[in-house]
């Protein structure tokens, strides 16, 4: 999928609505439209990716980008006692439905293993 049909894409451009919790200059997180949990945030690079699959060398510091975002908006939200699970579903199998690289950031209640 190209950024120009990507939803994500249209979130990081503005063109759709979201409720944005975190913006810098190369990521964005905004509030997961269907939550599964009391927390649920997408964090997302602003550069198009469809997954983890098409990651390279060069995307080494945009993706660890992501993680360091997380931990941020965490201590914001006041996750870290408690804490917080990070999701990336790569693919069909794994249950992708976007196809731009996005963390789940779930928080606020307590989450079982194995995943379903
Ligand atoms: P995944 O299934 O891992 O690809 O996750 C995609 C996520 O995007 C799902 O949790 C959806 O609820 C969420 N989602 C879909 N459309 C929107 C939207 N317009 N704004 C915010 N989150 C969305
Ligand atoms: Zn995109």
């Amino acid at each position: 999928m190209s950024g120009a049909e990507c939803l994500f894409c249209k979130i990081i451009e503005k063109k759709v609505t979201a409720i944005i919790v975190h913006e810098d200059e190369s990521s964005l997180a905004f509030r997961d439209i269907n939550p599964q949990a009391p927390t649920h945030i997408l964090i997302v690079p602003k550069k198009h990716m469809d997954d983890l699959r098409g990651m390279n060398n060069a995307d080494r510091e945009g993706i660890g980008h992501l993680f360091l975002v997380a931990q941020q908006i965490a201590e914001k939200l006041n996750l870290l006692k408690n804490g917080y699970r990070m999701v990336i579903n790569n693919g069909r199998d794994a249950g992708q439905t976007v196809s731009h690289v996005h963390v789940h950031l779930l928080a606020g209640r307590r989450f079982s293993w194995p995943p379903g």
